[in-house]
């Protein structure tokens, strides 16, 4: 197993996003976007499942078939059959997963494809994009909270944004789990996410205020449950609407401090940032000005204000 590094992130990749020559046709998914946007910033770990099990490259090209409620992995003759192979190498594999921040899947794979991956009707042609890839499925039951995301849907930068949201995130609560939670960690963590829960989930972040405060000596209980609310909604993408409404709450914050065309100038920004006419960088960056010249503690701590790195320039879009 890969030991837990809190000082760096580690992701688990689909060798052929690297560059790696291990596709069906000897070639590779090289995604640019990992090589030189990502690499510095992350510890890749790149797995081939259907060259772990010695399938080679080049190699026949197989596929999801249906047969009642069996999903099997064949070629589209049927003459070679891996499903028994490529199950067991995912139960074998995936347990030893569990200290990874994140997982990126090449899209469409019968292996690695995490969603919509083509399923064919066995003995036909006929194929509905039902599908998810043998040991895509595997992790993700086996690691239900953790943040997956397949190279080429990054290209969205609401989703590029959501994905590594929830990577720093869920490193940080793996950082805090391996140091030993306790409960005063527990109460500050949801502190600080309090405004990013409120821009992507403002229901789910209702509820786990009032969970939080059920907590006696049922610690391990409370944490498990937190968190699967807590990533949960971190996965619902923050629209347009709960963003603005998170600005006005943090503006509602300084209302006190803000003198009258300070406080003229954000609401312009946030109401122009709801109506699409300035990035959410905006008034996300008045608001940081603000904080600093009011030295505001509560504010700088909240992780809504940067959820990840500033060099990964994922704000950039939204
Ligand atoms: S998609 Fe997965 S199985 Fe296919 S070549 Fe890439 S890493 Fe290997």
């Amino acid at each position: 197993m890969y030991a837990f590094t809190p000082q760096r992130i580690q992701l688990g990749i689909s060798a052929c996003l690297l560059g790696q020559e291990v596709r069906f046709d000897g070639g590779h998914k090289r995604s640019t976007y990992v090589l030189y946007d990502l690499k510095d910033m992350f510890d890749f770990h790149p797995i081939c499942p259907e060259m772990a099990i010695g399938m080679g490259a080049p190699r026949k090209s197989i596929r999801l078939v249906c047969d009642n409620d069996t999903i099997l992995l064949q070629s589209a003759d049927a003459s070679l059959d891996v499903t028994q192979k490529m199950q067991a190498f995912s139960q074998r594999t995936v347990p030893e997963l569990a200290n990874l921040g994140g997982y990126l899947f090449c899209a469409k794979s019968p292996t690695c494809g995490m969603e919509r991956v083509n399923e064919y009707a066995v003995g036909t042609n006929n194929a509905t994009k039902t599908g998810v890839g043998v040991f895509a499925r595997q992790l993700m039951a086996t690691y239900p909270l953790m943040p997956v995301e397949e190279t080429s849907r990054l290209n969205d930068p609401h989703i590029r944004d959501n994905f590594f949201t929830r990577v720093y995130a869920y490193h940080e609560w793996q950082s805090m789990r391996a140091a030993g939670l306790t409960k005063h960690q527990l109460l500050q963590f949801h502190a600080r996410y309090k405004y990013l829960l409120m821009a992507h989930n403002q229901v789910i972040y209702r509820e786990l205020g009032p969970l939080l405060a059920t907590m006696e000596d049922n610690l391990d209980e409370v944490a498990h449950e937190y968190f699967t609310g807590f990533m949960t909604a971190l996965k619902c993408h923050a629209s347009r609407k709960n963003q603005t409404s998170t600005l006005q709450h943090i503006q509602g914050y300084f209302k006190k401090q803000l003198s009258a065309s300070q406080k003229a100038e954000l609401t312009s920004a946030i109401m122009d940032y709801h109506e699409g006419l300035l990035p959410l960088l905006v008034p996300i960056t008045l608001i940081n000005h603000y904080v600093r010249e009011f030295s505001c503690q509560y504010i700088a701590d909240q992780v809504y204000l940067q959820p990840h790195p500033q060099v990964l320039k994922l704000r950039y879009g939204l």
